[in-house]
């Protein structure tokens, strides 16, 4: 590691529809390399549990599969990357979803000198995803997350991480809004693909196979662009 690369936290993206596992591999990579996750999803959703102006404003949007106003996000965004946590490096799970939302990254990045090391777009097919979605849950002790198809716990209804029992599925995950979702995602996100390219800072994986396989290709980049 080069000492400018010290100086200068690590910033990563990954863009991808809901379901392509961006959460799975952020907490994946966050491990690996000591970075931090920020998901615009889970500060959402905390924002909604805690009653806060922006949680009340957010609840029937999100319950709908709409996309949060960017302004919301972009304040979330905002306070949590200035928290000192932050400098060990972040992977943005969930945000940017949308142009303004990128252009506003890019801001926010410039005023400490800081700049994105690549955005990473995990590639899948939408026919798929519904099943994904449907069909996952989470440790409400540690957050890892599970499904019931693709990844149960060894032994069935405890975290293998850290023994929990008590497992949740989000409010959002259902048929219905999951479409509304993908759509979100096709209309407003999936420009962000071609946004980043012209920036030469997209990154594309395969993330249609293995858990681990995908991990190992994502690691693989992040420390290309890290070093
Ligand atoms: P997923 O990627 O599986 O759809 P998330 O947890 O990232 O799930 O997001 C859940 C919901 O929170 C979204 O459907 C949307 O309503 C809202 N949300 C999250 N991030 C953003 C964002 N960057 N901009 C606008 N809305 C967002
Ligand atoms: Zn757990």
């Amino acid at each position: 590691m080069t000492s400018d690369v010290m100086t200068r936290p690590a910033v990563l993206i990954l863009l991808g529809p809901p379901g392509a596992g961006k959460g799975t591999q952020a907490r994946v990579l966050e491990e690996k390399f000591g970075l931090v996750q920020l998901s615009t999803g889970d500060l959402l959703r905390a924002a909604v549990a805690a009653g806060t102006e922006a949680g009340k404003a957010a609840k029937a949007v999100m319950a709908a599969g709409g996309l949060v106003s960017d302004e919301i996000v972009i304040n979330i965004l905002r306070d949590r990357l200035a928290e000192p946590d932050c400098a060990k490096g972040v992977i943005l799970d969930g945000f940017p979803r949308t142009t303004v939302q990128a252009e506003a990254l890019d801001v926010l990045l410039g005023e400490t000198g800081q700049k994105i090391n690549a955005a990473i777009s995990l590639e899948v097919d939408d026919a798929a995803m519904v099943t994904r979605i449907s069909g996952r849950y989470t440790c409400g002790g540690c957050g890892e997350g599970y499904h019931d198809s693709f990844k149960q716990p060894v032994s069935a209804g405890t975290c293998d991480k850290c023994g929990s029992s008590e497992m949740t599925r989000r409010a959002d995950d259902n048929a219905e809004t999951v479409a509304s979702r993908l759509e979100a995602y096709h209309a407003q996100t999936a420009p962000l693909i071609a946004y980043y390219n012209g920036k030469g800072a997209l990154q594309a994986i395969d993330a249609m196979g293995e858990i681990e396989t995908i991990s190992g290709g994502l690691a693989k980049i992040v420390t290309d662009v890290t070093s």
